[in-house]
């Protein structure tokens, strides 16, 4: 048996529903739908449901809205008015991170990853 020690633990990557790239829990924006159906921003990560990840950064978030991503993600119907709702949660949440301020990611990095 192989202990496995609890230092040198790799970051746990999600992938973001826009861009596709793999980034750690800290670099993305979990979107959750709640068990009463509620989409919302959940920034602690903890929130039951099922939920998506986005990268903390607009242009991730203008493309889940304009290819209409979240609903395929979610396994549900997103209307226009929850994307405009969560547009709101999503900016208040990447001002308050600390990555958020345009380091994450370059405008050149994200269109590189693009792949439609
Ligand atoms: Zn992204």
């Amino acid at each position: 048996m192989v202990k496995q020690p609890k230092i040198n633990r790799k970051p746990i990557l999600r992938s973001c529903i826009a861009c596709r790239r793999n980034a750690s829990k800290q670099q993305l924006v979990r979107i959750t739908r709640g068990t009463d159906g509620i989409l919302s921003c959940d920034p602690s990560g903890r929130k039951p449901g099922r939920g998506a990840y986005v990268c903390a950064n607009p242009a991730c978030f203008d493309l889940i809205e304009r290819k209409r991503r979240l609903g395929n993600a979610l396994k549900c119907e997103v209307t226009l008015a929850d994307y405009q709702r969560l547009r709101a949660e999503f900016n208040a949440v990447c001002e308050v991170l600390p990555h958020a301020n345009g380091t994450a990611l370059s405008a050149d990095a994200l269109s590189a990853d693009v792949k439609d």
